[in-house]
């Protein structure tokens, strides 16, 4: 088959590349919310073939409680008491970094990379320690404190886009970068709005055609995509996944979560254990080919 995949440039994550031939297969709970849950995660998505592990320690939640239009997504898991408490940036770093020595202590055993989503600018040294990739989210793709601070880092980025922004705009981000003489980026496709989604709960639509197109205009940037997020639907992940890594997308970002119903954020679209290796299976049989 021919394939939109360019081989031009490969970046590196800790000892894992992302870009070129190999797959980058990113995966993990949407947050890290204990010991044993990140450990039980790292050991099925390794097994399973993934090469990072995810995992939040700051959530950029929707809402600083449980979603008032009860879609629970925005629902942290926590008692309505405790949902409502808003955090003090001390007490988040704290929780952050004992999180991010969970992940690293996973990541280490089971020889993974880890990547993990930067809020603050000026948490960028304490996760430096642990993190081999930062993930800048939808969110903060126009943050330029945040940009400028990791112009400067020596750890790759993973660039989302916001889901109502151009690829024009985001490849416009990708300038400030370059700019500032960081090259080691790859962007994340997460989704985007339309019209008329496909049911009541979908929040976005995966542009798949941002695959191609970023081959053309952006050839030398590693494409990942994140079909959690731009389904919000675990019955749609796989196929999502099959579709981009056909269309020649260099990695996955995917949620993944040992009881993925019970999952504190976004419980509707983690998959379970064993659906993410019968998905890896699929998807390594589609590479092979392209
Ligand atoms: C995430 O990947 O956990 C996340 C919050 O992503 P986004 O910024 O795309 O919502
Ligand atoms: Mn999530």
């Amino acid at each position: 088959l021919s394939t939109a995949r360019n081989y031009e440039r490969k970046i590196m994550a800790g000892d894992v590349q992302v870009g070129g031939k190999d797959l980058a297969i990113m995966a993990g709970p949407c947050t890290v919310e204990s010991k044993t849950q990140i450990f039980e995660a790292a050991k099925a998505v390794s097994e399973a073939g993934a090469k990072m592990i995810r995992g939040g320690v700051y959530k950029p939640l929707t809402f600083p409680y449980g979603d008032p239009l009860g879609q629970p997504d925005a629902d942290s898991g926590l008692p309505a008491n405790e949902r409502m408490r808003v955090v003090p940036r001390s007490e988040q770093d704290q929780a952050a970094e004992k999180r991010l020595g969970y992940m690293k202590e996973a990541a280490e055993k089971y020889g993974l990379a880890v990547i993990s989503e930067i809020m603050y600018a000026d948490t960028m040294d304490m996760m430096s320690q642990y993190v081999d990739m930062f993930q800048v989210g939808y969110r903060h793709m126009f943050n330029m404190d945040l940009v400028e601070a990791l112009a400067t880092s020596d750890k790759p980025i993973l660039l989302k886009r916001h889901y109502g922004e151009s690829l024009r705009s985001l490849l416009g981000v990708c300038e400030h970068f370059d700019a500032r003489g960081k090259h080691d980026y790859a962007i994340c496709e997460r989704g985007v709005t339309v019209p008329h989604t496909h049911n009541v709960n979908s929040r976005a639509i995966l542009d798949i055609q941002a695959i191609p197109a970023m081959a053309e205009y952006a050839p030398s940037v590693p494409v990942i995509i994140d079909p959690s997020h731009a389904t919000f639907k675990r019955s749609y992940v796989a196929a999502m996944s099959r579709a981009a890594i056909a269309a020649g997308a260099h990695g996955l970002l995917i949620e993944v979560h040992p009881d993925p119903e019970n999952a504190w954020i976004d419980p509707l679209q983690a998959l379970g254990f064993s659906d993410f290796e019968k998905l890896m299976r699929e998807i390594e049989a589609i590479h092979k080919i392209i």
